[in-house]
C-alpha cells in the first residue's frame, strides 16, 4: 500500500482523497491566482467554484484524485503550466 503523505487542509484529521485546484484572475487584472487544496471525501462534500466572478479566459476549476489514495504515486504534473514561476 502507497503511503499518503496529504492530509485533509480542511479537518487536517483525514488523508485526502481529492485535489481541489482553481486558478482565476488576480485582483489587480495582471496574471492570475492558483490555489490547490487537499481535502478529504467529507470536506470534498459541496466544494465548487469560489471565484467564478474572477473567472478569465484561462479560468480553471478541477478535482483531482490524490493518487496515493487510490494506491498510486503521484506524479507532478507539469504539461501545461510548465515553467511558469
Ligand atoms: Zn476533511
Amino acid at each position: 500500500m502507497v503511503e499518503n503523505p496529504f492530509s485533509c487542509e480542511s479537518c487536517s484529521d483525514n488523508d485526502a482523497v481529492f485535489w481541489v485546484y482553481e486558478r482565476y484572475e488576480a485582483a489587480d487584472g495582471v496574471g492570475a491566482v492558483e490555489e490547490e487544496a487537499p481535502l478529504c471525501r467529507e470536506c470534498i462534500e459541496g466544494v465548487g467554484p469560489n471565484h467564478l466572478e474572477k473567472a478569465y479566459a484561462n479560468y480553471e476549476f478541477r478535482i483531482d484524485p490524490v493518487a496515493e489514495a487510490f494506491g498510486m504515486s503521484t506524479v507532478r504534473r507539469s504539461d501545461e503550466d510548465s515553467r511558469e514561476e
